[in-house]
């Protein structure tokens, strides 16, 4: 992906997945991702990371989820369906 992450870690959040603040590069990955496939915590970390690329969730953003994470779609979906059906939850 050619992107650096300076720091990140893993802590417990209601509602999102995963964080990334931009300028410091720290990435946070929700705990609960622990109890999940390890393709999905991939998933969510490439989200994370590609945020270091493009800051909004728009075409730009899917053109590098198509090309980082192929499945991408497949492993959100399936994290929508697994449990939290609360539209709150976001990343
Ligand atoms: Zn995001």
């Amino acid at each position: 992906m050619n992107v650096k992450v300076n720091e990140f870690g893993i802590k417990k959040m209601k509602t999102r997945w995963g964080t990334c603040s931009i300028v410091p590069k720290r990435i946070w990955l929700n705990l609960e991702l622990a109890k999940k496939p390890k393709e999905y915590i991939e998933y969510i970390l490439i989200h994370e990371m590609t945020h270091l690329l493009e800051r909004c969730h728009n075409e730009r953003f899917i053109v590098f989820m198509d090309k980082f994470s192929p499945k991408w779609r497949f492993y959100k979906e399936g994290l929508n369906r697994i449990q939290l059906r609360d539209e709150n939850w976001s990343y």
